[in-house]
């Protein structure tokens, strides 16, 4: 498991998971303060001793880029299709050795689709070939679920662990029920997904 520092927004939204490395440099630079630490876990760097920080929080607001929402990796896509092929519906667990989850575009890019949240889904090897180049209608092949872009809270957790601290602030702000979809992407993400 690994260790990661909840940080907010200096509104208290939160924002991602840092390492704790990075999470020290911010709050030993006064870019941040810690908001909840673990009291029983001390950290040491040249200069001081503190408890392990858990929650931080930036001192100036920063604003999102919106680049960062319409990135689509790999990682986040397979983790929003929750590891299933959205053709045959087997899960990451269930493919054969020589098989895989891949990414496969709705629209084919070859015939001007593009990389957006909407136009990608996970799908296994076989099924991504046997698609090739045709439009879901031309061959009768339909995702499980239709693609939206997730909300950039899903994509920054879906493959962290979160402490039940950490996780008090997400509900705060953003409600169980987008903690619960996170809570269900950790529980779903298979082994692996973890190296
Ligand atoms: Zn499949």
């Amino acid at each position: 498991m690994v260790l990661g520092c909840l940080a907010l927004n200096a509104s208290y939204e939160p924002l991602t998971m840092v390492p704790m490395r990075r999470a020290l440099r911010l709050v030993i630079d006064g870019k941040a303060e810690i908001v909840e630490a673990d009291q029983d876990r001390l950290v040491r760097s040249e200069r001081l001793t503190m408890p392990r920080p858990a929650v931080i929080r930036l001192t100036k607001f920063i604003h999102v880029p919106r680049r960062f929402r319409r990135q689509v990796t790999n990682t986040f896509l397979f983790a929003r299709d929750h590891y299933r092929c959205q053709y045959c519906h087997r899960h990451i667990t269930e493919l054969k050795p020589r098989e895989s989850l891949t990414r496969d575009h709705l629209i084919p890019l070859s015939r001007g689709g593009t990389n957006e949240w909407t136009n990608v889904v996970a799908a296994c090897s076989p099924c991504n070939t046997r698609k090739g180049n045709r439009l879901p209608e031309e061959i009768g092949m339909h995702p499980l679920t239709h693609p939206v872009e997730p909300h950039f809270v899903h994509l920054s957790w879906a493959v962290r662990r979160l402490t039940p601290t950490q996780a008090r602030y997400i509900k705060t702000f953003y409600g169980s029920e987008v903690l619960h979809h996170l809570e269900q992407l950790e529980h779903r993400a298979p082994r692996v997904a973890a190296h």
